[in-house]
């Protein structure tokens, strides 16, 4: 499984280095099978990366440009991210798809930039309300993956973690029930098989996002196409965030 943590545009720099150096001992404590990922703002990479070299914990990004280096003004690269020890990025959240008009042509350049500087791409994808409550929820997933990733050879496609975060449940305290999670996780997992095969689709990591904490991920992380978290708020809190890390081995441990 995998626990990933999105502080998004949150905690100072004082905060930001307590937060970190806790998840980082309680990692160390516990030295989980469970792979950790925490995405801070790019300000404190450099902070998360010097104590990402001695712990287990993995550091991600939150996003990164769909250009090469050069004359992007306030733009990050890919290749920047990869000279700060940066392994991981989010790409395509839903805030980055709404607030910053992110298509689906656009996160198809970030990944690829991505993948050809060695990031491992946490790809976002997910339905808003309105098409859910329509019945489309399948089809927009469908279309998300085919105009994105499914556009992948297999073994660029084998790089990347998908995120189902229906955006009706980011940050609205909202969850997606267990069997909506479920129904949509083994949907995806059907399309990678159909489009690459069994082997490609059994070994897809697909996150769940949305409201997920410690109270409901056993329930999450406990169906069979889930393999773990895309955590938001419940990341922000030491505690809460180990406590869903401790969910997750513990359900990987009685697999
Ligand atoms: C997210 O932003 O990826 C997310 C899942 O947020 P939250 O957990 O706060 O809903």
């Amino acid at each position: 499984m995998i626990v990933a943590g999105n502080w998004k545009m949150n905690v100072d720099f004082s905060e930001a280095e307590d937060l970190i150096v806790e998840i980082a001992e309680g990692i160390e404590e516990k030295s989980p099978k469970v792979e950790v990922i925490v995405c801070p703002p790019y300000l404190y990479l450099e902070l998360a990366t010097d104590i990402e070299q001695e712990t287990n914990l993995f550091i991600g990004a939150q996003n990164l440009s769909q250009f090469e280096n050069g004359a992007y003004t306030g733009e990050i690269s890919a290749s920047l991210l990869q000279s700060m020890g940066v392994r991981f990025s989010i790409i395509g959240h839903s805030e980055r798809r709404k607030y910053f008009n992110e298509t689906d042509e656009i996160l198809l350049q970030k990944i690829n930039i991505a993948l050809k500087n060695e990031i491992m791409p946490i790809f976002c994808i997910g339905e808003v309300l309105e098409d859910r409550d329509a019945g489309k929820h399948f089809d927009i997933v469908k279309s998300q993956l085919e105009n994105t990733v499914f556009k992948l050879s297999k073994v660029d496609f084998e790089k990347i973690t998908l995120a189902y975060e229906p955006v009706w449940a980011i940050g609205t305290g909202v969850t997606a029930t267990k069997e909506q999670a479920q129904e949509m996780h083994a949907f995806i997992r059907n399309l990678i098989a159909e489009k690459y095969d069994p082997t490609t689709a059994d070994e897809c990591f697909i996150l769940y996002g949305g409201s997920c904490n410690a109270a409901n991920a056993h329930e999450l992380f406990s169906q069979t196409d889930v393999d773990g978290g895309l955590i938001g708020g419940a990341s922000l809190n030491a505690e809460e965030f180990l406590k869903i890390i401790d969910i997750a081995e513990s359900i990987t441990a009685n697999a």
